[in-house]
């Protein structure tokens, strides 16, 4: 069984978002981070075991900006952690899922990640994330 890690959400704003976030879950950003690998910076909320992960894109026509332009502001994407990404990887490849990257790269919060294509997960763009040592 894999526990949802975070929830990814987009917003064109970190800086306006951060105050609804605060106000909306009653608890204050513990982390802002930026992923210089994803052109992103981050915000971190802990929400009982789960934790919701702000994403403001840094540079024109990154990921997080197209994203925002084709779907508008919102849920980006489920993170589930898993204790070893790379077998995880390799089950779900042999099962037919495809990953849009071959190996997994630094994100945020020290963490690996990988990312499921959107296509062979109904639409729901799925990360892999396991803590770094
Ligand atoms: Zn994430």
């Amino acid at each position: 069984m894999l526990n949802i890690e975070h929830i990814g959400i987009a917003v064109k704003s970190i800086e306006k978002s951060i105050p609804l976030f605060e106000t909306l879950l009653n608890t204050s950003c513990y982390k802002k981070e930026m992923v210089a690998s994803e052109n992103v910076q981050t915000a971190f909320f802990q929400q009982g075991e789960t934790k919701i992960e702000l994403l403001e894109s840094t540079v024109e026509g990154g990921v997080i900006s197209k994203f925002i332009e084709k779907k508008g502001e919102g849920m980006h994407h489920i993170a589930l952690a898993v204790e070893d990404i790379h077998a995880e990887m390799e089950r779900l490849k042999e099962a037919g899922f495809e990953f849009l990257n071959a190996e997994p790269k630094a994100g945020a919060d020290n963490k690996l990640i990988c990312f499921l294509h959107p296509k062979c997960t109904n639409g729901v763009l799925v990360e892999l994330c396991m803590e770094r040592d």
